[in-house]
């Protein structure tokens, strides 16, 4: 599996649908500060199910929407499409190219989808879990990461393990078992 392209538009401060297609290989992204690298990384973390506001430095949800700038007016939807090619079937799905899309709307409303076919969320983070790319994984390190895992309590650590070993899944559905 291989990352494609990924589409920002209303994004943080990707107000203009932008398409950054991935080549095979390495890819930087470089740029001056705050010019939006690192809103391109939460981008790809937003999409794949992030829902923690705090990590995407924002105080509500909708602090991801294009806020407006001194030129141009606020917009009222945010919407990501992370596209991978998944020609060896890494994720467990038929088809050769995945694309995923979250939008969040102004008013709160969000809609998910899995090849253009609506989704919920939970099928976007079922997707993902077993993959090493889930929005917890460590497929995106930020600054600081390396350290606090250096520093984490054992049992925090234990779930990292778990988590890059793939028993996540099993342990959720474990837990949801055992709810019901
Ligand atoms: P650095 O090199 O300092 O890490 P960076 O390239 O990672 O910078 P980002 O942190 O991605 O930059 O971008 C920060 C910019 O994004 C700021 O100018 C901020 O105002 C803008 N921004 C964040 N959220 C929004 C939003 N909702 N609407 C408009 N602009 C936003
Ligand atoms: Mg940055």
């Amino acid at each position: 599996m291989q990352l494609k392209s990924l589409e920002i538009s209303g994004f943080k401060s990707f107000a203009d649908k932008t398409k950054i297609d991935f080549q095979a290989g390495m890819t930087g992204i470089v740029g001056p500060n705050g010019s939006g690298k690192s809103n391109i990384i939460e981008a790809i973390r937003w999409v794949l199910g992030e829902q923690a506001v705090k990590s995407l430095r924002g105080t509500k949800m909708t602090d991801v929407i294009f806020a407006g700038s001194a030129h141009r007016k606020p917009l009222n939807m945010a919407k990501v499409t992370i596209t991978f090619d998944n020609s060896d079937h890494f994720l467990p799905l038929d088809y050769t190219e995945v694309s995923i899309t979250r939008k969040l709307f102004r008013n709160g409303d969000s809609e998910y989808l899995i090849n253009n076919q609506a989704c919920r969320l939970k099928d976007i983070t079922n997707l993902m879990v077993d993959t090493g790319l889930g929005k917890d994984s460590f497929s995106v390190i930020s600054q600081g990461r390396v350290e606090s895992v250096f520093n984490a309590k054992p049992e925090d650590r234990r779930s990292i393990i778990e988590d890059v070993a793939g028993v996540l899944k099993y342990k959720k559905d474990k837990q949801t078992t055992e709810t019901k």
